[in-house]
Parts: structure tokens; C-alpha cells; sequence
């Protein structure tokens, strides 16, 4: 299986394959320990975007396991 890609420890955005920062969280700790794989379309109307304050649309991690 392929390692899993980073995700974002602060926003939760999954990141593309070899990105080890987030462009939104400079600062934000990433990890490739995380679950729960999410596709946002429409963050105003999404439960999951609102319990994640998720603002833009996106591919997201629901847990991500940070140290
Ligand atoms: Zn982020």
C-alpha cells in the first residue's frame, strides 16, 4: 500500500504527494497519521465542514494525529 500523504494538523486539508506543508497553515504541524478521508464541496452547507471549520472546499482528514 502506498504511504499515506500529510495532512494538516491545524486545517485537516490532505495534502497532494510529496507536500509536507500546508499553504494555508505556514506554521502547522502536518502528519501522515490521520483517518477519516473527506471530499468538501460546498463547505456552507456541509455538517462535517462546520464541525472542522473547514471555510474552502477540498479534500479532508476527520482525525489527524499529531505529536
Ligand atoms: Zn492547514
Amino acid at each position: 500500500m502506498a504511504k499515506n500523504p500529510f495532512a494538516c494538523g491545524d486545517c485537516h486539508l490532505v495534502l497532494a504527494d510529496g507536500v509536507d506543508q500546508c499553504t494555508r497553515c505556514p506554521s502547522a504541524q502536518v502528519s501522515s497519521d490521520w483517518q477519516g478521508y473527506v471530499i468538501i464541496m460546498d463547505p456552507e452547507r456541509s455538517e462535517i465542514a462546520k464541525r472542522l471549520n473547514v471555510e474552502h472546499p477540498g479534500k479532508y482528514a476527520l482525525k489527524v494525529n499529531t505529536r
